[in-house]
């Protein structure tokens, strides 16, 4: 079976080479080509023999997503749907912020977490993506920023990261391997509904990177009415589960906090904030829900927002406002839907 190069960790690559009769140093020049130079053609990687270029292409691939559309933002965000071999679509987003570049990416085709406030939602679970989909994201975003350096990536797009592990896990490896992409654990930030066994499981691995919570509500009964996941991992045992992950990074532990407007912004519910986050090492990442078709929530004003971020104030925990970006071409949190999920046939 051919394998896509994007799918494997350097030392999977040396036991390819073996199995063909070729040298272990072989490696480190096709890596080289690939995440160096980013060639997507074996036959361009001109400092192997013409024999293992053709050998190469017998028993290795390397796939990238195809684009289907790009869409820019006012704001300088652009969207990217993306088309997979088997014709599902996903999302990916970059996100421009001074020298800083962001790149949200997808771990799923649609997801399985029927979070109320999310355009993803409404697509259901399709498939997990391979660990080459996940990673081939990152390989794009960088051919497409050109000169311009791809700082940092986050697990915000397209579905739910915990519930695709294996092929998250593995991603990451290769994302901060250096003999390939070669990321700092502190630019890639993994972002869960809160998939409690799953958070306990990625504590164990060793992983470095930092972990971000979708929390949204900390009043149990109101989380449940925006995020199922909920009802099966409640708040209680989420906080009790992320102090755990606390003590076995470096990192601290952000949540994010979409606003509401009537619903999850009011005196309860800041009253319920303070006391969850109150003694957890943390930052709060708060921002305003966007619009999405269908969903009946609102926007807060910009009055109401400001009290709800004033009131936060008396946390020790750092508390960020994130703006919207990419909300005019439906980019910004939770309104990734690869609209035309499934392409249509030419
Ligand atoms: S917010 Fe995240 S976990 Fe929830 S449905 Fe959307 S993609 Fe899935």
């Amino acid at each position: 079976m051919i394998k896509n190069i994007l799918d494997l960790l350097p030392k999977e690559l040396i036991q390819q080479l073996l199995n063909i009769g070729e040298k272990k140093y072989r490696a480190n020049q096709i890596l080289n080509w690939i995440y160096n130079k980013y060639t997507t053609d074996f036959s361009e990687m001109t400092s192997l023999s013409e024999t293992l270029r053709t050998e190469l292409q017998n028993i290795l691939e390397i796939t990238i997503p195809t684009i289907i559309t790009k869409s820019s933002s006012s704001d300088g965000t652009t969207k990217y749907l993306l088309s997979l071999h088997d014709r599902n679509n996903i999302e990916m987003v970059i996100i421009p912020n001074g020298k800083k570049n962001t790149l949200c990416i997808s771990s799923q085709v649609g997801c399985a977490r029927k979070c109320a406030f999310c355009a993803t939602a409404k697509l259901g679970l399709k498939r997990n993506l391979e660990t080459y989909e996940i990673t081939s994201q990152v390989f794009l975003a960088i051919k497409e920023l050109g000169e311009e350096k791809l700082t940092n990536i986050v697990f915000m797009g397209m579905g739910e990261p915990l519930d695709n592990f294996d092929n998250v896990v593995k991603a990451i490896r290769i994302l901060q391997h250096d003999l390939c992409f070669n990321f700092s654990p502190r630019r890639i930030t993994v972002s869960t509904s809160g998939v409690i066994p799953q958070i306990s499981k990625l504590a164990e691995t060793g992983l470095k990177l930092k972990l971000a919570v979708s929390l949204n509500s900390a009043i149990q009964s109101k989380r449940e009415v925006l995020m199922p996941i909920s009802k099966i991992f409640p708040l209680s045992e989420l906080k009790k589960t992320l102090i755990d992950f606390r003590k076995k990074t470096p990192y601290r532990i952000t949540f994010e906090y979409v606003m509401i407007k009537d619903f999850n912004i009011g005196k309860e519910d800041v009253k319920a904030l303070l006391k969850y986050l109150g003694d957890i090492s943390c930052k709060l990442n708060v921002i305003k829900w966007n619009k999405v078709d269908d969903l009946h929530y609102e926007t807060p004003s910009t009055w109401e927002i400001k009290r709800f971020i004033d009131s936060m104030n008396v946390l020790s925990s750092a508390v960020t406002y994130r703006k919207s970006r990419g909300a005019d071409i439906d980019a910004a949190c939770g309104q990734l839907a690869a609209k035309n999920i499934i392409r249509k046939e030419e």
